[in-house]
């Protein structure tokens, strides 16, 4: 018996890093699996590969009519969704300095906008199966600020909050709403070159590999975590703990 028997689940940003992961361990424990992102390709590759209740579709977070075509054709394959998992996300590291209004603005659109995007349009589709677990990839970037980081914290930061907005509005449906604040996780967004500096600095001196967040995000799809909405779930290996 699965921890994630019978749930429906979209997961964005799933061609690869963390996205992938959690759709290996959302398969491994029952669910029937939608992963989207704009790469086409490498998403076609990861659903291939992983095989079972698993279909990707090519989906931009940033456009409403996607979402609606994404919900539609998952309802259509495997019945309502009662899961989201808004992870697609981008890191463009500048100094204010540096970064132009475009490029701000365009973090903003791909991990903030994006988000708001998710939840609502998948909201129908849960008030269908009734219940639901939105889960919100923020970033340890969404408790505290970083250098070179405005666009990306300020994305981050706003997922916190939006989080508690929407677990609010939704509670009374039974629709749940948590944000999730990864630390330095070894996906293709961090680079190798920086991966060995930046463990001296965390308390549990590593990195993390991308499965060990995705154990948490299956707690928080599942019906254990029932009792769970409008919170922040810091796995970080304690960086966040330090001054
Ligand atoms: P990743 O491997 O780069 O995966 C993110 C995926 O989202 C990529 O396939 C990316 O495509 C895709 N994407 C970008 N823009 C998109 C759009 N408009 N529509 C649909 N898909 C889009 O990154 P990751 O490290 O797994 O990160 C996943 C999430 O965790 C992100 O929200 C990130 O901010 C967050 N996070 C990561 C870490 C970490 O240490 N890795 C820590 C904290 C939080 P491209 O490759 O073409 O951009």
């Amino acid at each position: 018996m699965g921890r994630l028997d019978g749930k429906v689940a979209i997961i964005t940003g799933g061609a690869g890093g963390m996205g992938a992961s959690y759709a290996k361990r959302f398969l491994e424990e029952g669910a029937n699996v939608v992963i989207t992102d704009i790469l086409e390709k490498e998403g076609r590759a990861v659903a291939e590969d992983l095989g079972g209740n698993i279909k990707f579709l090519e989906h931009d977070v940033t456009k409403a009519a996607e979402w609606e075509k994404v919900v539609a054709e998952t309802e259509s394959s495997f019945g309502p969704v009662s899961v989201l998992v808004n992870n697609a996300g981008i890191a463009l590291l500048k100094s204010i300095d540096q970064m132009t209004e475009a490029q701000y603005r365009r973090v903003i659109d791909i991990n903030q906008v994006s988000v708001f995007l998710g939840m609502k349009y998948v909201l129908p589709s849960m008030r269908k199966a009734e219940h639901g677990s939105i889960i919100n990839i923020s970033s340890i970037s969404g408790l505290r600020g970083n250098s070179d980081s405005i666009a990306y914290d300020a994305s981050k930061f706003a997922v916190t909050g939006m989080t508690k907005s929407a677990a609010i509005e939704f509670g009374k449906e039974g629709i749940r709403v948590n944000s999730v604040h990864p630390g330095i996780i070894e996906t293709p967004m961090i680079r190798k070159s920086r991966v060995s500096q930046l463990a001296k600095k965390i308390p549990l001196q590593r990195t993390a590999q991308p499965v060990e967040v995705s154990n948490l995000v299956v707690y928080l799809a599942s019906d254990e975590s029932n009792y769970a909405t409008g919170s922040e779930f810091v796995i970080d290996g304690g960086l966040t703990a330090k001054l």
